[in-house]
């Protein structure tokens, strides 16, 4: 039996599916993993990527903050792939109990689906610090300089930045993979916690890990499959 049959076997036989993702997922859409080789975090600039996307940037030299984040945060051109499409549909047969992402880019919720968890928050919801109104994607990225509200406030992504909290939905995403019978991640290293250490919380009967690389959690999967998440989801059915 080939790794994608045996995948299929466990998606048929489960009706409490939990998905975890990360970069990978949103690669083959064109979205750099910023943790690549060539990604976000090894490049130069005046500050690590960390730095220029965290709540002290943010705060201190907001200008600053927002010049990087619009050049490199901005995926409104992109489009969801094999990946995104196969997930809504398992969620709409009612398999796919909730999708957790590491990812902050919107893809799922462009694809159609409905409870994603994004552990990392998103950069499609954006909030006036002072009156609290919401301002979509295309009204942040498209702005001049500093975004602000009508009332004036300065404007904050519902981005998760370095030295924030993690927001209200891990909770959530450590329920639902309490509660999974098969846990599907996928596109992760899970080497950045705390969201790697979700894994570990799993007790259900099925771990699989779809990702180019290795993981730490391999020796507990079930299944392990080394390759490109298209050439997988591409021939599965929801
Ligand atoms: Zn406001």
């Amino acid at each position: 039996m080939k790794d994608y049959e045996k995948l299929q076997k466990m998606i048929d036989e489960s009706d409490n599916i939990v998905f975890f993702g990360g970069a990978g997922v949103s690669t083959e859409s064109g979205i750099k993993d910023f943790r690549s080789k060539d990604g976000l975090y090894n490049m130069d600039f005046e500050y690590p990527a960390e730095v220029m996307l965290s709540n002290y940037m943010f705060f201190t030299n907001t200008e600053k903050f927002y010049e990087f984040y619009k050049k490199y945060m901005n995926s409104l051109e992109y489009k969801p792939n094999i990946t995104h499409n196969y997930l809504k549909k398992l969620e709409d047969n009612g398999k796919l109990k909730a999708i957790i992402t590491q990812n902050i880019d919107g893809l799922h919720q462009k694809a159609g689906s409905k409870n994603v968890l994004e552990v990392h928050g998103t950069t499609y919801t954006n909030h006036c610090l002072d009156c609290g109104k919401e301002y979509d994607a295309e009204y942040v990225f498209n702005s001049d300089g500093i975004p602000k509200c009508e009332c004036g406030g300065i404007i904050k992504p519902d981005v998760v930045l370095y030295g924030e909290m993690l927001p209200e939905c891990f909770i959530e995403a450590q329920e639902f993979i309490r509660n999974a019978d098969l846990l599907i991640v996928a596109g992760t290293s899970l080497t950045v916690n705390p969201a790697a250490g979700l894994v570990g919380l799993f007790r259900g009967k099925h771990l699989v890990i779809i990702n180019n690389d290795k993981t730490p959690y391999d020796s507990k999967a079930e299944l392990v499959i080394n390759d490109k998440l298209s050439n997988i989801f591409n021939k599965l059915k929801a």
